[in-house]
């Protein structure tokens, strides 16, 4: 029998609402939901593929366990008695910090991602959390804590309303928008040019995003933070500084002007490839726009000064009068936010409070450095414990972490690792245990993350689409029982995880003066929560609590889980407000224009002024069709543009003989891979880019199509020792690689030919 259901998309940030046709039980088809009060209809090629990726037949089906050193089919409780066995011994021995946890992207993008891994964390007590966002978005968490108190305080471009959008390392056209959450971004981008607005890209490739704006910019990869730095300094030397309105919440905006005095546009025009005249314009078009947003993303944080590019992005913002008004860039307010605290100086943001034992990297946001996993088990030291036990959901690291043979060994040489996957793939065929969540379909959603990025206020919840197949565990049920086999609580009932974040969550609200709980009994707040089992207890819990939330009866008409369920295609909450000062935690409760750690940081910027690569540098690129390594293995989502080439520009490719289409050796710190070429001018010269997320050739896995067309790792080619101090994230961009043709004569060097 055919009927459809609603299923808010989770393959990528822009979380468009999806209606999917279901026969039989299988989903069979999707397409925009039209009354979906957020995407409106929008749908692209991998979310039309929903189905295709639902039912991915080597999905796995049942949980696997290694026996005699092969992994077998095993019951849920088997398994769990594994995990137990495995994890507890590794923390009475040698303590918390010798069990690591690992993070995948996908975790943010599934509800039981958001809700369980940090009850995990918390009850094992460890501190080494590895994550994906250290090979992504760090950067902007640490400039967001140093500026404004709180690390996930995010400003997001005013995308509907603003005049003048300058993009930085960002290609929306193809990722659909990261820490922006924007279904139909390039529709926006189509609106800002037809309303007479203007979109400046700046980016090493004439991206597809690039080919839409009215100015594109070739800088030269990672010297994003002394290109904004000039035109930060424009706007001092020309006196174009209006913070307008905002003024008051600012501290530091002397000794920021100071800072940047010597970063003119001449100075920094030889490093960027971009002319001062033209650094000088840009200062002078965002001064002068009625509204304007300046955005990076991951081109400008996966870079040597990811930190403080992030962080100069906020400051042109600030300089110009942007942040916090409509047409800039504003603070979101998610309906499962916390209730807004009265506005007054915070706690601050921290850096560095513990560090890697090996390479004594800081910790950032409670996490360390990605590229630090595979030294963290493999080196031992005189002081603290090598990693001896790991725990992974949703991450491939051997793909998506520098290094990925360093590590593929090392993850080899544990006592005990368990991956929660729905794939045997390149990091999961080492595990002891996995546990394999179900399919999207079969799981509810809601995007507790991407509402805090959302250019308009909003909320949706989709309940399972399907039901669960006989033989699956709930994604919720299985980190549930996870967390109490890791923590000493193995076969406790699951719901006792949900109960006991319910009570404390409860108890603190109402000890809280601003709270609309405040004072009241929290058993009796428990009672009074709704939801078909745990999770949506505590959604309900989160949405009554929040900005929006009816405080348990506080406010009659505010929101509750009753009133979403009542609204399938979600709750419009109006678009992005001025919210200044409350977001703001800084221990002085003002945005602090020049924290101690980016001044400390910017002799180092200083010092990129006269470094030159000689040769050719890698970037990255992103596909439509693709956004984890996961999704090489759905056939609909490959082929077409979507393959691992080496872009490299014509002039670059007559030099070093290379013609289109064959094969070329590429060389890095890491490694060395082997890829097809594809000249193009798209790319500037001097720079080679190739995507990520391939690589599949490793024995052991059983990821059959993407396996067939298995592409190069681009990871390899790094060594995992470059990284942006700050934030301890990976520099995938801008480095340093050597090309040559396969076919170059068995004597030939690379050097010869770089
Ligand atoms: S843009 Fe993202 S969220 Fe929307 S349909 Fe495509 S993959 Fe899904």
């Amino acid at each position: 029998m055919s009927r459809t259901a609603l299923r808010i998309c989770p393959l990528c940030e822009a979380t468009c609402g999806l209606t999917l046709t279901i026969d039989d039980g299988r989903v069979t088809g999707a397409r925009g939901d039209r009354d979906d009060v957020f995407s409106k209809g929008f749908v692209c090629p991998k979310g039309a593929a929903f189905g295709a990726v639902d039912s991915d037949p080597d999905r796995l089906r049942t949980p696997l366990v290694r026996v005699d050193g092969e992994l077998r089919e095993a019951t849920w409780a088997e398994a769990f008695d594994a995990v137990a066995a495995g994890i507890r011994p590794v923390v009475e021995r040698h303590g918390p910090h010798a069990v690591g946890i690992v993070l995948g992207n996908p975790n943010v993008h599934t509800m039981a991602g958001a809700l369980y891994p940090p009850v995990l964390i918390a009850g094992l007590g460890t501190r080494s959390l590895f994550t994906a966002s250290t090979v992504d978005q760090m950067p902007k968490h640490v400039s967001s804590g140093l500026l404004f108190g709180d690390a996930n305080a995010i400003p997001v471009p005013d995308l509907d309303r603003t005049d003048h959008l300058l993009l930085i390392g960002a290609n929306p056209l193809e990722s659909n928008g990261s820490l922006c959450t924007a279904p139909d971004f390039p529709g926006r981008l189509k609106a800002l040019r037809a309303r007479g607005g203007t979109l400046t890209v700046i980016d090493p490739r004439r991206t597809r995003t690039a080919r839409l704006a009215d100015r594109h910019l070739a800088v030269r990869p990672g010297t994003d933070a002394l290109l904004l730095a000039a035109v930060a300094h424009v706007l001092f030397d020309e006196g174009l500084i209006d913070p307008g309105e905002r003024a008051s919440h600012l501290t530091g905006l002397d000794d920021l002007a100071a800072a940047l005095r010597d970063l003119t546009p001449e100075a920094v025009a030889p490093a960027c490839d971009v002319d001062a005249a033209t650094l000088r314009t840009l200062a002078r078009e965002l001064a002068a726009a009625p509204t304007a947003a300046v955005y990076g993303r991951i081109g400008s944080c996966t870079v040597p000064h990811g930190t403080l590019a992030s962080w100069l992005v906020d400051v042109l913002n600030i300089l110009t009068g942007n942040l916090d008004r409509p047409g800039g860039a504003l603070f979101p307010q998610a309906a499962t936010d916390r209730a807004p605290r009265p506005a007054g100086p915070g706690r601050g943001f921290a850096l560095g409070r513990w560090h890697s034992r090996v390479s004594r990297h800081p910790e950032a946001k409670g996490e360390l450095p990605l590229s630090a996993l595979a030294e963290e088990i493999d080196t031992p030291t005189d002081e603290g414990e090598p990693i001896r036990a790991l725990v992974a959901v949703a991450a491939n690291p051997v793909l998506s972490a520098p290094d990925g043979d360093r590590l593929d060994k090392a993850l080899g040489s544990l006592d005990f690792m368990v991956s929660v996957d729905p794939y045997l793939n390149e990091t999961s065929r080492h595990a002891d245990v996995v546990l394999p969540p179900p399919p999207p379909a079969q799981s509810p959603h809601h995007d507790f993350a991407f509402n805090t990025l959302a250019v308009r206020n909003q909320v949706r919840y989709t309940r399972p689409a399907v039901p669960l197949e006989p033989g699956r565990m709930a994604e919720t049920e299985i980190l549930a029982r996870l967390i109490l086999a890791a923590t000493g609580m193995h076969g406790a009932d699951p719901a006792a995880v949900d109960t006991m974040v319910i009570d404390q969550t409860l108890s603190k609200a109402v000890r809280e003066p601003h709270s609309p709980v405040h004072g009241r009994d929290p058993k009796e707040l428990a009672a009074l929560l709704t939801g078909a089992d745990g999770p949506e207890r505590r959604l309900d819990m989160m949405l009554r609590l929040g900005p929006y939330g009816d405080g348990f009866g506080a406010d009659p008409d505010g929101l509750t889980l009753e009133e979403l369920l009542a609204h399938p295609h979600g709750i419009d909450l109006g678009p992005l407000r001025p919210r200044l000062p409350q977001p703001l935690k800084t221990r002085s409760g003002k945005v602090e224009l020049l924290p101690e750690p980016i001044a400390a940081d910017l002799p180092r910027l200083r010092a990129a002024l006269d470094e030159r690569p000689a040769g050719l540098v890698l970037v990255g690129r992103r596909h439509l069709r693709s956004n984890n390594s996961w999704m090489h293995n759905v056939p609909a989502l490959t082929g077409g543009s979507n393959r691992c080439t080496l872009h490299l520009h014509p002039e670059d490719a007559e030099r070093l003989g290379v013609r289109d289409g064959e094969p070329v050796r590429i060389k890095g710190a890491g490694g060395e891979v082997t890829a097809p070429a594809e000249v193009t001018d798209a790319v500037r010269p001097g720079v080679v880019s190739l995507p990520h997320g391939w690589g599949h050739d490793r024995p052991g896995t059983r990821t059959r199509h993407a396996a067939a067309d298995p592409g190069a790792n681009v990871n390899q080619l790094l060594d995992g020792s470059l990284l942006d101090p700050l934030s301890g994230n990976a520099v995938l961009n801008g480095v340093p690689v050597e090309v040559a043709p396969l076919s170059a004569a068995a004597g030939e060097t690379f050097g010869a030919l770089t």
